[in-house]
């Protein structure tokens, strides 16, 4: 076991941040703006710090969203919610918004709510963040892949890199993402971590109604996977290799621990007109085989449905070209209303989302005191970002509780040098 004596005082610090990301970014400059002069470093394993704030947002880095009361807030977090609460009356997306303009960078809402800096580029939001740990006194090394952690009879903690080089510091912030080796780490330091499984992703489907429709949206559909009580609604998009959109991220957010069990293997009913259910659906085409009996059917898209759509799902009900809607027979009409308000598609699998992409699961919340994300089973140890069972929908808010995380860690870790 290594002795306080054996480190020099350059090796000597108040706070060790392991991983150079969003959470310990922010966690590493809330404790260098809230107590100058305090010894801080950011130990990073890759070439370069906040690398998934570069990529993240299709590179426009989407800062967090537009919504303000924490209440309505956590009701994007699949797996958080309760915990995050407390910490969001102390710094939600007003706070971030404040505090990006604080350090110079103005955010802007796009109309779904989405925030992102003005310039649309990532590059300032990384730019923001390097600066203003410089400023705060905030030491950062790359290429330092922390291997080990030890609680030390002291008090203190002991952070060994691969290769050996240790260092010694009164506090540690663990900020390393969705990394399986810190999760073994801090399981062997007592912890539970709930098995982390993907979050936010898109649906594989191979079938003739959505094949060669890549590209085609529809503004409104509702899904439902039977049998597992999950259900979302909102914009669908189809694409090349099956189903994207804000409907299917949510599904895969709320669903990712039992889609998870089903090996993204399941029927997903998709009602495409999302507001009518299959008896409206059904007097709705009645209607029209009387009011409209002369058009052809495959002409005429009713409930908003994009043409091209329409033209796939008439087939799959038995309507080929030439049938005019009087020539419908009732049978035909509820298969119809079927495809179009429960449609059955087989998904086979998932595909990553490029946009944004989380996994739940990481460190046990019961674990954790949100007061301070500090860990309820080795005091001076802090925890935020991803490494935590918290994960968000995408729009902002994984990147908001990494943020709300590492302030109301800062100030904990201030609070212990204290
Ligand atoms: C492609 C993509 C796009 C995304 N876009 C968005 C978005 O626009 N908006 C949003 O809200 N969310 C987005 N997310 C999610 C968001 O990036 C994460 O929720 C967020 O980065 C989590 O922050 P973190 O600090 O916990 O972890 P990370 O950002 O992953 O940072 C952890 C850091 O720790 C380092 N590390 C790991 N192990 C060690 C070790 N042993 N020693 C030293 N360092 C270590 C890693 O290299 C990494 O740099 C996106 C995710 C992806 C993958």
């Amino acid at each position: 076991m290594a002795s306080t004596g054996k480190f020099s005082e350059e090796k000597k610090y108040d706070l060790i941040v392991v991983g150079g990301g969003a959470a310990g970014f922010f966690t590493a400059i809330r404790v260098g703006e809230l107590r100058p002069g305090s010894r801080i470093l950011i130990l990073e394993k890759g070439g370069k710090v906040l690398q998934k704030v570069r990529i993240s947002g299709g590179g426009r880095c989407n800062v967090t969203h537009a919504c303000f009361e924490p209440k309505e807030l956590v009701k994007n977090y699949p797996r958080g919610s309760r915990e995050l609460l407390g910490p969001f009356h102390r710094f939600q997306p007003g706070d971030t918004i404040a505090w990006f303009e604080n350090h110079g960078v103005e955010l802007k809402i796009e109309p779904d709510g989405r925030m992102f800096p003005v310039t649309n580029d990532s590059a300032t939001i990384v730019e923001c963040l390097t600066q203003a740990a410089r400023w705060a006194g905030v030491q950062v090394r790359t290429s330092c892949n922390v291997e080990q952690l030890q609680k030390e009879p002291d008090g203190t903690f002991t952070v060994t890199l691969t290769g050996g080089e240790s260092f010694r510091s009164k506090t540690v912030m663990m900020a390393p993402g969705s990394s399986p080796r810190m999760w073994q780490l801090l399981r062997e330091m007592g912890h539970s971590i709930v098995e982390p499984v993907p979050s936010l992703f898109t649906f594989n489907c191979r079938d003739a109604r959505i094949a060669e429709l890549p590209g085609v949206s529809v503004e409104k559909a509702a899904l439902r996977i039977p049998g597992t009580g999950l259900s979302e609604s909102g914009p669908l998009l189809i694409t090349h290799w099956g189903l994207s959109g804000p409907a299917v991220l949510k599904l895969s957010a709320w669903g990712a621990r039992k889609l998870h069990a089903l090996n993204y293997r399941f029927d997903l009913l998709v009602n495409w007109t999302g507001v009518y259910n299959t008896e409206e659906v059904k007097e709705e085409l009645a209607s029209l085989r009387n009011g409209k009996g002369s058009r052809k059917v495959l002409q005429s898209p009713r409930f908003g449905l994009p043409s091209r759509l329409w033209r796939k799902l008439c087939p799959a009900a038995g309507i080929d070209e030439k049938k005019n809607w009087a020539d419908l027979s009732k049978a035909q009409l509820n298969v119809l209303a079927s495809q179009l308000s429960e449609c059955r598609l087989p998904v086979t699998g998932k595909s990553t989302f490029k946009e944004e992409f989380v996994t739940a699961g990481g460190v046990a919340l019961h674990e954790v005191d949100f007061r301070r994300f500090e860990s309820k089973r080795i005091p001076g140890l802090f925890l935020a970002g991803e490494v935590l069972d918290i994960d968000a929908i995408t729009g902002g808010f994984n990147f908001q509780a990494a943020w709300t995380g590492g302030w109301v860690a800062g100030e904990g870790v201030v609070k212990y040098l204290e």
